[in-house]
């Protein structure tokens, strides 16, 4: 493809925006949640995790411990039984009770509603707390995670291996208001559609604005 100038880029990106919206209108998180609370910890276990599995375990998590309160004083072997099934449960398990007891000691029991107080939260990360930002307040978020990173780089929006990198670069790019829906769809085109062995260009929304290698999108083979 040749070089191309920042407006065509933009002007490019607004057209992706536009015909992911009309093709998944109602795409959604698929993280079960009742509230903030619940969101924020169904994201820390989601890491490496698929989310049917994290609604899987999060139903009975939630029954056990319904608030920051009960889960920090959760017994750590206990709440490693539970979540076992997510992976890396240690190392959850330890996120969890970290989270939940700065909550409780640093909040007064509620998710805070600032990137900057989220993130402060241990085992919080910047995706994480984006997440929580766009699905449970309302505020614009762009959360990168696997296929944020993959469709946004073969859609040529980013260059970047980076997720604090590529979530620079789409603020550039995409309308404000558009962030979280934006990243709703993008992560539902990349279970549907886009996926990262055997992309279904022949039947991608968003083929016409998508500088992917056409061979490749031929072949569907990387
Ligand atoms: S054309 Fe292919 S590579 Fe490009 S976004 Fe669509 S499915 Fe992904």
């Amino acid at each position: 493809m040749a070089r191309e100038s920042k407006q065509a880029r933009a002007e490019r990106a607004r057209r992706i925006v536009r015909a992911l919206a009309h093709a998944y209108p109602d795409a959604k998180i698929a993280l079960r949640h009742r509230n903030a609370f619940e969101l924020l910890i169904a994201t820390i276990l989601s890491a490496q995790c698929t989310d049917e599995k994290v609604n899987e375990v999060t139903r009975e998590l939630f029954r056990r411990y319904p608030k920051p309160a009960d889960l920090a004083h959760a017994d750590p072997n206990e709440l490693e039984a539970v979540i076992r099934s997510t992976g890396f449960y240690r190392q959850k398990a330890k996120s969890l009770l970290g989270t939940s007891r700065d909550l409780c000691e640093r909040f007064g029991g509620r998710v805070p509603r600032s990137l900057e107080e989220l993130t402060s939260l241990r085992g919080v990360a910047r995706k994480t707390a984006n997440v929580v930002l766009g699905e449970a307040f309302g505020v614009p978020a762009l959360a990168v995670d696997t296929h944020m990173k993959r469709v946004n780089q073969r859609l040529g929006l980013t260059a970047s291996d980076d997720p604090n990198a590529i979530e620079r670069d789409l603020m550039a790019l995409i309308p404000e208001p558009e962030w979280t829906g934006y990243t709703r769809r993008v992560i539902h085109h990349g279970r549907v559609c886009c996926g990262s062995r055997k992309p279904r260009c022949e039947l991608c929304p968003v083929r016409k604005d998508c500088p992917w290698p056409a061979d490749r999108k031929r072949a569907g083979d990387r």
